[in-house]
Order: C-alpha cells, then structure tokens, then sequence
C-alpha cells in the first residue's frame, strides 16, 4: 500500500513521497511527515547480512513507496558509490568503550553529504514522476556544512540549480572556502549580513512568496528544497541508525535486540529526528541523547517543556550546530500532539509571533525517549585533548560536544547500555579549533599548515576535500542584506536565462 505524507499544519494536504521531495515544504510552510512510521520489515539478522547499499533500500522502500525497485536502486548506487573513501560507507569506530559512527567520509568531509548525495537523485527522479517540465531551483540556508554539500550534489546535474546563502560572518574559513570554489553552471552562493536563522528565515520567506513563485514559473523555474525539511534529506539518514546497530551485531557479537543509546550533536534537529524514526520502526534503542552547544534552547526545551528562541545567538566552536530554531523539531511536535496538525500549527504560529511556545504536560511525557544535556566550549576543547591524549583519536568540535554530553548522561543515569555517537565531521573541516584545542603551542598557526600538524598528529591521511581547496580558485562573491535575498535570487535566475 502507498505510504502518503501530510503537512504537519494541515492534515488535509496529502501527497506521495515524489511529491513531498519535490515540494520541499508543505502549502502553509508546514513539514511532510509520514502518515503512519512503517516498521522493519525484516529481521535484524538478515538486515546484518547486508552492505551499506542493501541495508539503505530495505529502509527507504519503506518510505518511498511510489518509487520503483529498480528506480530507488539506481538513486542509492548513484549516492552511496566511489564518492565515499571506504567501502563501509559510514565505519563504526571503537573508542575506549564508546562507538562513533563516522558519517564523514562523503566527498566534503561532513554528515550533510549522507542525504544530500542522493536527494538530487530523488529529486530528479520525483520530477520524472510527477512530469514536471520547469528547471528545479534548490534555495538552500546554510550555517556551513549543508551549502558545500548540496553543491557539490547539485552540481552541473541536469534539470536543476541550486542557489546557497550562508551567513558571513558565522562559518569556518574552511567552510567559506570550501563553497565559495565551488564549481558547476548551476551553483551560486550567497553571503548574507545575519547570521544562519536570518538566511532561514530568508529561505523560508520565499518559499511561502506565492507572487514570486508565479513569476518564476513564467520564466521556467520552481524552487525546491535542500534544506534538512525535505523529507528526503531524513529518510536515507534513518538508514545509518539501523547500520551501525547491525554492525554491532556483526562486528561485536551483539544480540539482535539489545538495546542501545544514540548520541547526537544537534542543531536544525535533522539527525537525531531520522534516529527517532529508527526507534518508531522497532530499532531497539532505548535513549536519544540529544546534545547541545551553547545555543542550548533544545536543552531548556528537555527540562521545562518550553521552547524559547528568545535569547542571545553564540557564535561557537561547532557552527553547524548554532542555531535556535530547529525546524525538525516540528516534526517531533506534531507526533507528539498525536498527529493533530491544528495544535501543532497553534504551536509554530506562536514560535513565529512571539518566539516561543509551551507543550502540554501530555506531550510531554512524549519526551521520555530523551535526554538534553549541552556543552560549553571549554567542555568541548577539553573532551577532544583528553580523548587524544588518551586513545590517539582526533575528533571534531561538534562530535566532541556529543562525546561530553554522553559523559553527563552517563555521569547522571549510570547507564551502561552500548552507545553509538553519531560523529558529524571529520576533524580536518574544524582543524583551527580542533588542533588549538590539543595544544596552545598551534595558536596563530596558518590554517594550512595546522592541516598538516593534524596529519602528523592523529597519523591519517589529509582527505581529498580539504587537498582540493588548497589550490582551488575563488568563484564566487555576492554579498547582500537579509532583506535583498529574493532580489538577488530573481537576478541570478534572469541572467542564467540570457
Ligand atoms: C548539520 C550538522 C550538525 C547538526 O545536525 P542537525 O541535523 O541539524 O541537528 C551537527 N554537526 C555537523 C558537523 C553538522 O554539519
């Protein structure tokens, strides 16, 4: 039977999973979700048997039930193939007692590439379906990791562009660099003056712009998505919960059924959400740790059952993580309520007119399968020299925040379970605050040169990504005011028509 997605702000918009990847967000900018969470459908012990591939169809079919077999197979071959520096895909890595999941070896060194290698696949694939005949624009806000990703999926793929905006002044120099070499006749990105819930709330804004929407449909375009609210972006990051908890069947001899905690540096709520999922399909996992940086909403969010973006933005050592609103959480918010799509708009409304919202004691209990902790960046710089001290491991800013919070959780409950930490970037995309914090000795060293120290350090080889940017020229310089996003976006489509 055809699985069907509904908005979260309106449960009578009904559409297939092709359209829900096209649309990207829902009529009144509410999220799809899947009406009913499929579970597994076969066992842990044949799932154990597969490869990285095999294991991502058996989970997606179950949400992308109007794609054929032989089309799905063709969008994961596409994604998950020689892009990747290691067969596994995503290794799961033993670390004085604790697992990492390594979803960075995709081709810009970050988790973002694990959905946004194949969502061009499904999106192109989606249209096909749909018939639809206009050029497909990607808008896409980023607070780093996410812009260079899609981009680099996007790139030069037929029948689509793909337009980036990320905020200045709040991305890693490595970052900035890393999108603003970007090649392809489809890409551009964007500076904008703000920081990551401007450029969003910019996306956002277009999207909902119906008179804009129409005269670019004159014109050829539509716009769609990348962002982490596409539901394709969460569907093939359920894939690698249901991975690692098979690699610990085969490689640690676990019983299929042991139950396991989940640990993830979270920002946009994306990441942890798809192990949410997991967990609703009958994965056996008992806690979903959900670790924060200062931007600590989501945390007070845990203890009072109140969500408040009213406060300070800090720029931290784990950009990709500063945010205050995370969008996926509305997902969360609307299983909570029971799926009633009028309390979750009555929520997000007043997320929007006042910032924040309160859920009832009754969604509340919903949140069991949580716990919120946060680190500060002392915290952070502190696990990552005392875990290479201690082990050789080198990890990055926001995995590091993960592994501290794992350290609280585990400090508070004393749970013993075997904990998977789901470790976002390879530490080479963070290297400035990586290595400062092994050492003060690298304070002030050029940014190149620390590459380099970090290869000798932690005795691996510089990846592909970082090797590229060393000599890559820049391509790219626009430059505008949160205001101006939709003026820009319509110059860079009319002059891409001339
Ligand atoms: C995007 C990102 C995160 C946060 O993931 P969400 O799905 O937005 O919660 C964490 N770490 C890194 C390195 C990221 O790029």
């Amino acid at each position: 039977m055809e699985l069907m997605y509904r908005s979260t702000r309106n449960n009578q918009e009904k559409v297939t999973a092709s359209q829900a990847i096209l649309k990207g967000l829902a009529e009144n900018g509410g999220l799809f979700v899947p009406e009913k969470i499929p579970k597994l459908t076969l066992p842990l012990e044949e799932l154990a048997k597969m490869n990285y591939q095999e294991l991502a169809y058996e989970v997606m079919k179950l949400y992308l039930t109007d794609f054929t077999e032989e089309e799905l197979k063709q969008c994961i071959e596409r994604a998950y193939d020689s892009k990747f520096d290691t067969e596994e895909i995503v290794p799961l890595v033993k670390v004085d007692g604790t697992y990492y999941l390594e979803l960075f070896h995709g081709a810009t060194i970050a988790f973002k590439d694990m959905a946004l290698s194949i969502l061009p696949h499904l999106l192109t694939t989606s249209a096909k379906k749909n018939e639809v005949k206009n050029r497909i624009v990607i808008l896409t806000a980023t607070s780093g990791d996410t812009g260079k990703a899609a981009m680099a999926g996007f790139a030069d793929v037929e029948g689509t562009g793909i337009i980036v905006f990320y905020p200045k002044n709040g991305v890693s120099p490595i970052q900035e660099k890393q999108m603003l070499t970007q090649k392809g006749n489809n890409t551009w990105v964007v500076g904008i003056h703000g920081n990551f819930d401007d450029a969003q709330t910019g996306v956002k804004n277009i999207f909902k712009d119906k008179e804009a929407a129409e005269e670019l449909a004159t014109m050829g375009y539509q716009f769609s998505s990348a962002n982490s609210i596409n539901i394709g972006r969460l569907v093939p990051q359920i894939v690698y919960y249901v991975y690692a908890y098979t690699r610990l069947m085969k490689h640690e001899g676990m019983e299929a059924g042991e139950r396991i905690n989940v640990t993830v540096p979270t920002g946009n709520f994306g990441n942890i959400l798809a192990a949410y999922y997991a967990k609703q399909m009958g994965l056996p996992v008992e806690k979903l740790i959900c670790a924060s940086n200062e931007n600590r909403v989501l945390f007070d969010f845990f203890q009072t059952g109140t969500y408040d973006k009213n406060r300070e933005f800090v720029l931290t050592s784990s950009p990709s993580m500063d945010i205050l609103i995370s969008s996926n959480l509305e997902r969360l918010i609307y299983h909570l309520t029971g799926d009633d799509s009028e309390k979750c708009k009555e929520l997000m409304d007043a997320l929007a007119q006042k910032g924040s919202y309160t859920i009832t004691e009754e969604m509340k209990a919903g949140l069991a399968d949580f716990f919120g902790g946060y680190t500060t960046q002392e915290q952070t710089a502190q696990t990552i020299r005392e875990i290479y001290k201690k082990t050789g491991y080198v990890m990055d800013t926001h995995t590091a925040v993960a592994a501290h919070v794992y350290g609280q959780y585990k400090e508070a409950t004393k749970d013993e379970l075997k904990t998977v930490i789901a470790s976002t970037a390879s530490p080479y995309k963070f290297t400035r605050s990586v290595m400062e914090a092994i050492d003060t000795k690298y304070t002030g060293m050029g940014d190149l040169k620390l590459v380099d120290e970090l290869s000798a350090l932690s005795q691996t080889a510089v990846p592909k990504a970082i090797e590229d940017i060393k000599t890559a020229s820049v391509l790219h310089d626009t430059v505008c005011e949160t205001e101006k996003m939709l003026s820009v976006v319509k110059k860079i489509l009319k002059k891409d028509q001339l």
